[in-house]
């Protein structure tokens, strides 16, 4: 009951006790001695001042505390890495990006975000309960490696999760930290749609399925009823392999014509017979070009080319997974705002059910999700015991 009731307050779906009494189905007095224990355990608010105001009976009003525990949240993307802390609600305090370290090797890449994530655990006077890491690349469950990392020619099959709990061990969060500090790490496409689910576009659907673009290739998930599902070994919803053009762009895994070829921002310039800077972020000049759509015919063109290719992926993973909605994120955003019907058409055409059994396509709303995601793993032994807060008194 503690847990349930610590992640309805936390993803804002309880912002009273009745609300509370009413999500949970349990009596007025069940209701008050839960949150009373959150309360004592330092991880919510009740103000005693009922919240009253409209008509009917009033009622406490909830709130995750402020001042309460943290998590360190940290993601490695392709080209730089970043951290911050994150308590209860969803919000990341002191964003921080920072660029790759110059030896991109797991132990040093590994070693630099434990780093950066102690000096904030050490610069803020709450307590830190545990650290999460969003990777780009799959993630083995339950044994933690990642395959298949080549954005930094990491050997397939790294012991990523036991690495970085090393290395978290080794960083000094300062004295406020839980000892020693538990760590997780997980894939970011799945981060980010659990981030999603739970603060954002997906909040409410029971089949969330999450398709982003980042700077190379795609990445899917889904959630459903509130958990990821990740397969047998976590290495489920590899969207970014279905063949969308037989007779399209190599692809890294040796076919061609995957969605991770014809739906990346290399794609969409491709398409438009344009060539990015070099020297700047693809991702970024990618989504400038897919939003230039309106006064660019160009552009208009590569996206509706793009996009047609999107639509055909997205049909066949609506036709395989039937989800209630699908959240898109990355440069897929950009698509969705610059061609949003004919998006719809083009799943509506290929799936089954046509225009009956249309599936809302709607954009992210987390800022930078797969950190968002991140905080989200490193919370989540809290969310389902509240009462391990205590193992971590210091
Ligand atoms: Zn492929």
């Amino acid at each position: 009951m503690l847990g349930p009731a610590l992640e309805l307050v936390h993803t804002g779906r309880a912002p009273t006790r009745s609300a509370l009494t009413g999500a949970l189905d349990v009596t007025r007095a069940t209701a008050g001695a839960v949150t009373g224990e959150l309360e004592a355990l330092g991880l919510i608010t009740v103000d005693s001042r009922p919240a009253g105001g409209g008509r009917g009976r009033p009622s406490h009003r909830l709130a995750v505390n402020p001042a309460g525990p943290v998590v360190v949240a940290a993601q490695i993307h392709a080209d730089s890495l970043s951290v911050a802390l994150a308590g209860l609600g969803g919000r990341l305090e002191g964003v921080r990006y920072l660029p790759l370290p110059a030896a991109t090797d797991p132990v040093r890449m590994l070693r630099a975000v434990a780093e950066a994530g102690a000096d904030l655990a050490r610069a803020t006077t709450r307590r830190c309960l545990g650290v999460g890491l969003a990777l780009p690349n799959p993630v083995t469950e339950p044994d933690g490696t990642a395959l298949a990392a080549l954005h930094f020619a990491w050997p397939s099959g790294t012991p990523v999760a036991d690495l970085f709990a090393q290395e978290v061990r080794s960083a000094d969060f300062g004295p406020r930290a839980r000892s020693p500090l538990p760590s997780a790490v997980a894939n970011d496409a799945n981060l980010a749609a659990l981030a999603e689910h739970r603060h954002g576009a997906g909040r409410d659907a029971r089949h969330l399925l999450l398709v982003t673009s980042g700077h190379r290739g795609v990445g899917g998930a889904l959630v459903i009823d509130g958990r990821l599902h990740t397969g047998s070994a976590g290495l489920a919803l590899e969207v970014g392999h279905l063949t969308v053009d037989p007779q399209g762009r190599p692809c890294v895994c040796g076919n061609r014509g995957c969605l991770n070829a014809e739906t990346d921002p290399e794609a969409l310039f491709v398409a438009a017979g344009r060539t990015p800077d070099p020297g700047g972020p693809i991702l970024d000049q990618a989504r400038r070009l897919a939003r230039s759509a309106a006064d660019d015919p160009a552009a208009a063109e590569a996206v509706a080319h793009v996009v047609d290719r999107l639509g055909l992926g997205l049909a066949g993973l609506v036709n395989i997974l039937n989800p209630d909605r699908i959240v898109l994120s990355g440069l897929h955003l950009d698509l969705l705002a610059a061609a949003p019907e004919r998006l719809a058409a083009v799943v509506a055409d290929r799936c089954l059910w046509g225009r009956s059994g249309r599936v809302p396509i709607v954009p992210a709303e987390v800022d930078h999700a797969g950190l968002a995601g991140a905080a989200e793993l490193a919370w989540q032994p809290y969310l389902q015991d509240p009462q391990a807060v205590y193992a971590a008194r210091g």
